[in-house]
């Protein structure tokens, strides 16, 4: 039986495995592995969420408005909130 160092170099460097080895997000008996398609280091998280804030400040106020009332119930997240 593989030891808990053994174990930890198996799995791959994502931001969803918990401490005790499960997947935080989908539903899986165990992770998935480096051929996960949702596996995501924390450098690619973070430069995923710079992408997406990007992206959102580049939007009108009205397509944001749009965006805040479908997914966020029509309260507008800190996140998306304009910088002054
Ligand atoms: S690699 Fe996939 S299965 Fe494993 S923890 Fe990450 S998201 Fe879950």
């Amino acid at each position: 039986m593989a030891g808990i160092e053994e174990r930890e170099f198996c799995f791959p460097d994502c931001i969803h495995l918990s401490q005790r080895y499960r997947c935080d997000i989908l539903r899986v008996a165990q992770c998935v592995g480096e051929g996960c398609a949702f596996r995501q280091s924390e450098t690619e998280y973070r430069l995923a969420y710079e992408r997406w804030q990007k992206a959102i400040s580049a939007l009108s106020c009205e397509q944001r408005g749009k965006i805040v009332s479908k997914y966020y119930g029509g309260k507008m997240p800190h996140v998306m909130q304009e910088k002054k």
